[in-house]
């Protein structure tokens, strides 16, 4: 085993690998590479094997013949800086920096730094200065707006030692925006259209205040603007192309979404693949109720990286079966379910204690779901119980509201009622009150009706009344869809 072009660990992001057993492993399952694992990358190849290496990672020897300059460029160091005085008063939720570093993780570069500044001159210039000199990329987001208090533009260009110049092209199209709102622009909505000297203008179809990418050298700062509704499109139309061109390769990737099975069920289940990861990667995300798996692979292009995520999804897909209910980023487990209804053409009703028409509402999330959802109940009190899901008195007596008869009844009855092809039915105890030794505090039955077939399931959730009602819904999406490809289905994912 020889190491290549590798320099400290820290300042880079990468280190060498010393042989260990994982490496002889795959020195004897033939492999060579670049290893990359999300806290550092390991770098190894094996004697005499470059060119194979080289190919692995859809790279061709001749072109990049410096291993250790090549990751380097490969491992970009990222910095986030969020600005406003209301993210540091705890007035807004920093949902702009989880998204970014979310988006930067998936795209191979690394984030050791996320700050936050307020709107104060000074603070803000000493805070670019810093991520500037320690970081490749930085990411701004917010103060890009009209207003006093919106320094961010401003501030990069006094750190770049840029002076700031009108965009014509910006501002005509603020000119328009204005007017097609019928509204007049005050003075200070001229100023969006300053830019710093030489910056790339990024268009904001969704506001006024464009997005800025200055570039000094090999270092780049990408100025966004703070409202959600315009940075997250601007960073996924714009900016991420930006970023991936700006690389010599690109990175691709797709999310493998698996309901029904734990965090730690998921990852035993491809240790081997986790420990032999080259090049794609694959990183593991627990959600409520889902786990996802992103498959990110690195290649000069996109057919090549198309070409290296194939085998890896394929071989999930043969580990997980149908647990997967999707490889689509966009798709929700609501948006599964509900194109799983609409193919089979069943129509769907709920009926809920515990977690109070939030099953409904995951439903009522996806776009068209009318055409398959047809009514959601709240049945809280055992009276209502009763009466609007023809639960039988003698069952709550003798069972208690909480139990798999009751969830049974619950379901049956609302077929009953609603006339719906398919019911869920949930009742549980959420807390932190009600739970006994028998039925204690997270205990939820969650039942299925399926055209005149009934599944009931038990679970025992944890932790708060909010959780244990979130990780219900989740379970009730998935017995529902599990349900539907089990006795009805005639699609299966397989065939999709
Ligand atoms: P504007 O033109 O609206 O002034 P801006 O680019 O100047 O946009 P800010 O003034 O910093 O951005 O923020 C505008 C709004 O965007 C905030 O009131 C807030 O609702 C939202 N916002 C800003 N930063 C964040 C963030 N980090 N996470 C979530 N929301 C944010
Ligand atoms: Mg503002």
């Amino acid at each position: 085993m020889i190491s290549v072009g590798v320099r400290s660990t820290e300042q880079s992001g990468y280190r060498v690998l010393t042989p260990t057993s994982s490496v002889f492993a795959e020195e004897k399952a033939g492999f060579a590479g670049i290893r990359f694992t999300m806290k550092r990358i390991v770098v190894y190849c094996l004697q005499g094997t470059f060119t194979q290496a080289y190919k692995e990672c859809g790279y061709s020897k001749d072109k990049h013949a410096d291993w250790g300059g090549r990751l380097e460029k490969m491992m970009k160091i990222v910095e986030l800086i969020s600005v406003g005085t209301e993210i540091l008063l705890g007035n807004i939720v920093n949902t702009n920096a989880a998204f970014l570093a979310e988006q930067c993780a998936a795209m191979g570069l690394s984030n050791y730094y996320q700050v936050t500044v307020g709107d104060n001159e000074k603070r803000l210039f000493d805070t670019i200065q810093t991520a500037i000199d320690r970081s490749d990329i930085v990411i701004l987001s917010g103060g890009l707006g009209p207003t006093q208090d919106d320094l961010t533009k401003e501030t990069v260009a006094k750190v770049f030692g840029k002076e700031l110049v009108e965009d014509s092209r910006t501002r005509k199209q603020i000119a328009e925006f204005f007017e097609k709102r019928g509204i007049k622009p005050t003075d200070n909505n001229w100023k969006q259209a300053l830019v710093p000297k030489g910056a790339i203008v990024v268009e904001n179809p969704n506001g006024t205040a464009p997005g800025l990418i200055v570039e000094a050298g090999e270092k780049c700062a990408i100025l966004l603007p703070g409202p959600p509704n315009e940075l997250i499109p601007m960073f996924r139309d714009s900016i991420m192309p930006y970023l991936n061109q700006k690389e010599e390769g690109i990175i691709y990737s797709k999310t493998v979404k698996i309901c029904g099975m734990g965090e730690s069920k998921v990852e035993s289940e491809i240790t081997d693949l986790l420990e032999r990861q080259v090049n794609p990667t694959i990183a593991p995300y627990a959600k409520t109720g889902e786990v996802h798996l992103r498959v990110t692979a690195k290649a000069v292009d996109e057919k090549n990286a198309k070409k290296l995520l194939k085998p890896v999804v394929k071989e999930l897909k043969a580990r997980f079966g149908s647990n997967i209910y999707t490889t689509e980023e966009a798709v929700t487990l609501e948006q599964a379910v509900v194109d799983l209804l609409l193919a089979n053409q069943l129509t769907v009703s709920t009926v809920e204690s515990c977690t109070g028409g939030m099953v409904a509402a995951r439903l009522i999330n996806v776009p068209g779901v009318s055409e398959v959802f047809k009514s959601g109940q709240i049945t809280y009190s055992n009276k209502a119980k009763r009466k609007f899901a023809g639960v039988k008195r003698s069952d709550l007596e003798k069972f208690g509201a909480v139990s798999e008869e009751v969830a049974k009844d619950m379901a049956k009855g609302a077929a009953m009622l609603t006339k719906a092809d398919v019911v869920i039915s949930v009742t549980g105890i959420a807390g932190p009150d009600g739970g006994t030794a028998d039925k204690p505090v997270g205990l939820v039955y969650i039942g299925c009706y399926v055209k005149g077939k009934i599944t009931v399931k038990k679970f025992q959730f944890s932790g708060s009344r909010a959780k244990i009602r979130e990780n219900s819904v989740s379970a009730a999406l998935t017995l529902l869809r599990h349900c539907v490809l089990e006795y009805y289905s005639e699609i299966t994912f397989q065939k999709k």
